[in-house]
């Protein structure tokens, strides 16, 4: 949950931030308030990371900072290695995926709706403009309102009505360590890398008796 970025993202960021914030008083999924630092290694990383900066600036939004080396280590001492400074958008946070979503799930049976699972949908419905339902392999649902929100899927479901959504995927590994001691609360990021720690890292998210391994290509990296 960032709130930097494309300016566009910053008012549904700002209002999904809000609500975040109300669901962790009775939600269990692991929030943290410690905003992004992004870590500016080289010179040439400066540019990159003044982009965020000045969007943010555009907007009013003046939170988002760049700050030199020696503030960057006030904020995050365990940042030993040289570096240059950081961008950091203090605003955001971090959440553990899965649990936020069986929140959401929890909320939304509560208020009666009914919920699906491996269920997919084929075809948007839309007639006179507007959306109408869709086909699922489970059936046909009829509906005055749609909401279409199946990540990088998106494209092939909108395509079935016509509609071009043009998307930009970015694939990225995320391995998970062991439980280590706590050294940070913000999300670390720099160019090619980022970690966060989670809050209580006293259980892995991996099933028990398994051993959480990393992608072929990751390993063959390091
Ligand atoms: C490794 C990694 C790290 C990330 N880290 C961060 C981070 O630190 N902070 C951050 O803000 N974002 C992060 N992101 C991005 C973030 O995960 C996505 O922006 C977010 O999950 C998008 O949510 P979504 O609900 O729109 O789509 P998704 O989470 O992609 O959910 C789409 C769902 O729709 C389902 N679906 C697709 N097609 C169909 C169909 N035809 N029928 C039925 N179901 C369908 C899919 O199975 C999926 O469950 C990260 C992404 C990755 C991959």
């Amino acid at each position: 949950m960032r709130r930097h970025g494309h300016s566009a993202e910053f008012p549904p960021a700002g209002e999904a931030l809000e609500l975040w914030q109300e669901a962790a008083v009775d939600g269990d999924f692991e929030p943290v308030n410690g905003g992004n630092l992004y870590f500016q290694t080289t010179d040439d990383e400066l540019p990159t990371l003044q982009g965020p900066v000045d969007e943010a600036r555009r907007t009013g939004a003046t939170g988002v900072r760049l700050l030199d080396a020696d503030r960057t280590r006030e904020i995050i001492p365990c940042a030993t290695s040289p570096l240059r400074g950081a961008m950091r958008s203090p605003a955001d946070a971090v959440c553990r995926p899965e649990k936020g979503t069986a929140y959401h799930v929890r909320r939304a049976r509560d208020a009666g709706a009914h919920v699906a699972y491996g269920v997919e949908a084929t075809r948007l419905l839309e007639a006179d403009g507007q959306f109408t339902g869709v086909t699922t392999a489970a059936g046909t649902t009829h509906a005055p309102t749609v909401v279409v929100a199946a990540g990088v899927w998106t494209p092939y479901l909108a395509k079935t009505v016509g509609l071009r959504v043009s998307i930009m995927p970015v694939i990225v590994s995320e391995p998970e360590t062991e439980p280590v001691e706590p050294l940070f609360t913000q999300a670390v990021r720099a160019l090619g890398f980022g970690a966060r720690q989670r809050p209580r890292a006293t259980e892995s998210s991996s099933p028990p008796g398994s051993t959480p391994r990393l992608p072929t290509r990751s390993r063959r990296q390091t």
